[in-house]
């Protein structure tokens, strides 16, 4: 019983909690067995591995903070004309964060782009990578209160330890020219060392609309477009295209044509 106590509190203080869950059952099975020491050792180590892996993807899909939670595995890639599964599929794998680049989903409301970029930063968080959602607004919004608070630099430097940021719905509010700037600030300082993932309804052309400044906005579509992977999706609103199935569904032979 005292040397069960010792190991307990050995095994807390070297933090295998999964080795104090798992070392009676284990031990049992392996003298009933006669699993050789090492294998016993073996199967107490990879159990606390396996765990740990596990927490650190909770861990790090929390901290990403998604709105709503989309896989990859729940698009339908026939729903879309110009987008390549297989592009999306290899872009999931993650090797864009090696090198910071970018990736940009432009396209009409309703085609699945924040579904994209949400499936693909799940897949970074599976990979143990630090990642980060925002909707584009409150990102600026965040950045200005910070600016406010003078804890600009500090939010800053936070940034620069992700692996992967996504922007999502850039272009539908304007910005305030300050937050604007420091929104052209943060891409400057996460160019080349922090993957962005940015999703919006505007060609490039009409990025000034948001960015307001001219220069300032071909500084930062520089940036951005420097390394950067563009999706451009096509077509009609996912969701108004399944009400028009089911409604079609629901009145069988009535065509349009009947209709009106
Ligand atoms: P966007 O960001 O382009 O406006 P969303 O990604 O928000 O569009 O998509 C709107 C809704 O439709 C979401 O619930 C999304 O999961 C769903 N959706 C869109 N396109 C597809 C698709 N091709 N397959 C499955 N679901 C889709
Ligand atoms: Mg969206």
């Amino acid at each position: 019983m005292e040397h069960q106590a010792l190991l307990e509190n050995y095994l807390k203080q070297l933090h295998l909690s999964t080795f104090i869950h798992n070392y009676q059952a284990y031990a049992s099975d392996a003298a009933r067995t006669d699993l050789p020491y090492e294998r016993y050792l073996l199967a107490l180590c990879s159990a606390e591995v396996t765990q740990r892996d596990a927490l650190r993807v909770e861990r790090a899909i929390a901290q990403a903070r998604f709105p709503v939670m989309k896989d990859l595995s729940t698009f339908d890639f026939s729903a879309v004309q110009n987008i390549s599964k297989q592009l999306v599929l290899e872009l999931a794998q993650g090797g864009y964060m090696a090198s910071a680049e970018t990736i940009i989903l432009i396209g009409g409301p309703g085609l699945g782009k924040t579904h994209i970029a949400t499936g693909l930063a799940l897949a970074a968080c599976k990979q143990g990578k630090r990642v980060r959602f925002f909707s584009a607004n409150n990102l600026v919004n965040d950045l200005l209160s910070a600016q406010k608070d003078l804890r600009l630099s500090k939010l800053l430097t936070q940034f620069v330890k992700l692996d992967l940021v996504v922007l999502d719905e850039l272009g539908f509010i304007p910005f305030r020219e300050d937050g604007a700037q420091l929104l052209f600030q943060l891409c400057s300082d996460l160019n080349e060392r922090v993957s962005i993932i940015v999703t919006t309804n505007l060609r490039f052309g009409e990025w000034n609309q948001v960015f307001r400044e001219e220069k300032m906005t071909a500084a930062l579509l520089d940036r951005l477009t420097h390394k950067a992977h563009i999706l451009e999706f096509v077509g009609e609103s996912y969701r108004f295209r399944q009400r028009l199935l089911q409604e079609e569904q629901q009145t069988p032979g009535e065509s349009k044509q009947d209709a009106g």
